[in-house]
């Protein structure tokens, strides 16, 4: 629905997660001259990202007509947080849903906050549901439902802040482990690893990385916003020039026949094509390495033989490799390999100069952790159908 059509039904549309651009044609909807518009935007800008205020009345130095008239057409509403869980390790996931768009019922997208120490991790959707069926990944069984915009990617880092009291005058929960020390910053890191493609929805993302990263507001540093690609190779060298983040490549196989199964796109831009493209990412230096993401699934990619190959493939890329022990979900045909084969497979990458980190799995009493992101009610459907799938061959 646009701002129009917002107003018109009722819904006073919310300003929390628009960009400049947005702000300045909200400010001129309800009539802010022209000449006035940049300021405006800038005070806007610092009480909504920097301070986080939910109330326009906090913003003491917007005139008091202003404040009225932006109340009257505006809200400053996240979207609703519908369920929270926070795991016995402190990650937190919360199901947000967003506001609606028109007839059709309010999406829901999960996000998830995995806290160590030193740092804190927002796991972000860039889609809800995913058009890519990745055979490993949960959400790959949800059919798409739409693109997220910018404005509904930041609001996840907004939403996120708010519920771990990290905006000034908030109080932090004591439910779980949240990161401390000299300057540490409770959401410091995000990954655009949640529901979706993110280069198949670029321009948002795009955009939603330039709020996040604006120094006057969220203020997070691009070599901590890594987006996560299954390997769309025509978007790479875009995001390099146009976002200049962090990039990681879910590659979970070393061959195109066994990538085909597993990253069905691989069928569209093979292994060859996807390398190539990230020996040419722009900014890739050895303190600006990409992340390569592999699966660790039993029996299916995880030989010796396979690591060596993978450190073959990977030669004169500024690389890391992240060896990800599978998370099984109800439904899934794959199991994650034993943890003898993960240490000799990871041998065989540290051997070859690459730290590879095993990720410890995360979440996942809460279902939060990797690959398993998936709406409650899309969860409550796919039990059905394999319900009914498990009739039908009881009945065949
Ligand atoms: S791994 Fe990523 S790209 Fe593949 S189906 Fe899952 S969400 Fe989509």
């Amino acid at each position: 629905m646009s701002l129009a059509e917002l107003e018109t039904s009722g819904v006073r549309p919310s300003l929390v997660g628009l960009t400049r651009a947005g702000l300045a044609d909200a400010l001129a909807s309800i009539g802010v001259p022209e000449r006035e518009i940049r300021m405006r935007v800038n005070q806007l800008w610092h009480w909504i990202y920097f301070q986080g205020v939910s109330d326009f009345d906090r913003m003491t130095n917007v005139a008091k007509a202003l404040r009225a008239k932006l109340s009257e057409h505006f809200s400053l509403a996240r979207p609703e947080v519908v369920a929270e869980q926070v795991s016995s390790d402190g990650t937190r996931k919360w199901l947000i849903r967003l506001a609606p768009t028109g007839k059709d019922k309010p999406a829901e997208i999960e996000c998830v906050y995995i806290p160590e120490s030193d740092r804190g991790t927002l796991c972000v959707s860039s889609q809800v549901g995913c058009t890519l069926t990745c055979t490993f990944c949960h959400t790959g069984t949800q059919k798409l439902v739409r693109n997220l915009t910018s404005q509904e990617i930041v609001q996840q880092l907004v939403v996120a802040r708010d519920r771990i009291g990290d905006f000034p005058g908030l109080t932090a929960p004591t439910d779980g482990l949240l990161p401390s020390g000299e300057g540490v910053r409770a959401v410091s890191n995000i990954v655009f690893m949640g529901m979706g493609e993110p280069l198949y929805n670029f321009d948002n993302v795009r955009d939603a990385i330039g709020v996040m990263s604006d120094g006057d507001g969220l203020s997070l540093s691009k070599r901590r916003i890594t987006v996560s690609t299954s390997g769309v190779v025509p978007q790479i060298p875009t995001l390099g020039e146009e976002a200049g983040t962090m990039l990681a490549i879910s590659l979970h196989a070393v061959r195109d026949d066994l990538r085909n199964t597993l990253v069905p796109l691989n069928k569209k831009y093979n292994i060859r094509d996807l390398l190539e493209a990230c020996r040419n990412y722009p900014g890739l230096s050895n303190a600006r390495r990409i992340t390569f993401e592999y699966v660790m699934l039993k029996g299916v990619n995880d030989s010796p033989a396979e690591a060596r190959e993978l450190v073959r493939l990977l030669k004169g890329i500024p690389a890391k490799i992240n060896l990800i022990p599978f998370n099984p979900w109800p439904g899934t045909k794959y199991e994650c390999s034993d943890w003898d084969v993960i240490e000799k497979f990871s041998d065989i990458v540290f051997n070859a100069g690459y730290a590879s980190p095993v990720r410890t799995p995360r979440g996942r009493d809460i279902l939060a952790a990797c690959g398993q992101l998936k709406s409650e009610t899309e969860k409550v459907r796919a039990r059905a159908r394999l319900m009914m799938e498990a009739e039908e061959q009881a009945q065949g």
